[in-house]
């Protein structure tokens, strides 16, 4: 009996904490006065680890499956776990992923909060450049913008391998869109071109250690190549141009 009353007592928790945070969220939007304080006992809105856009192993041999189960199981939800554990109770509870990177970026006591959300939102963005069936070349307007911008393919791909390897310590190598131009670009730790609205993301490499270690130990450069010739994604990259 003493069982039975227990997992009751908890279905009737649970059960008076949803009814608590529905009545509260109704609140929110009638109550202007205290927005804050009800999402506080609410939060609002659960940042999410979205789920990965092929198998663990699907990289492999390229990224193995160890990596990406450390890097994508363990790395990028433990920023989410952080991530909503810091804007809980915030104003920023009821906020979009990209609405926290936006208003925490460069805002020093804003620090802890800006790194973890832009390295979900950096994460998932990377999830997305890559493809079991990536590598090969862009087709169409990007590979025309490409020959533009670049000269070939073969320079560009020379430009984002350079600033993939090259770059010192923590970050991510980028492909973006600036004043209608397709630019190479480097940032470190969690920085992020969704920062700059005159910029657009296209495609991101990891060049954190977490990204290549277990596979490539410290060389860097293999992992660029295995990634800039294997794995890719071009048509995600086209996507995004629009
Ligand atoms: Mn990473």
């Amino acid at each position: 009996m003493a069982e039975k009353h227990d997992s009751l007592s908890v279905s009737r928790r649970d059960f008076m904490a949803g009814a608590v945070a529905a009545a509260a969220l109704g609140g929110a939007a009638s109550a202007p006065g205290s927005p804050a304080k009800n999402l506080q006992t609410t939060g609002a809105r659960m940042i999410e680890l979205p789920p990965l856009p092929y198998g663990e192993s699907d990289l492999a041999p390229h990224i193995s499956q160890e990596t990406i189960s450390f890097h994508y199981g363990k790395h990028h939800k433990a920023y989410v776990d952080n991530t909503n554990r810091m804007v809980a109770g915030s104003e920023l509870a009821a906020a979009s992923l990209e609405d926290i990177v936006k208003a925490t970026a460069g805002k020093p006591d804003k620090k802890g909060l800006f790194n973890n959300s832009a390295q979900v939102w950096n994460h998932t963005f990377y999830w997305k450049s890559l493809s079991p069936k990536g590598g090969g070349q862009p087709t169409g307007k990007l590979l025309s913008m490409v020959q533009s911008d670049f000269g070939d393919f073969a320079k560009l791909k020379d430009e984002l391998a350079k600033a993939a390897a090259t770059h010192f310590g923590s970050g991510w190598a980028w492909l973006v869109l600036e004043a209608g131009k397709l630019r190479v670009e480097q940032t470190p730790n969690a920085e992020t071109p969704l920062t700059n609205p005159a910029k657009k993301p296209l495609l991101t490499i990891d060049v954190w250690e977490h990204a290549y270690y277990i596979d490539y130990r410290n060389r860097r450069p293999d992992y660029v190549t295995a990634v800039l010739d294997k794995l890719i994604n071009w048509e995600f990259a086209a996507q995004n141009l629009g």
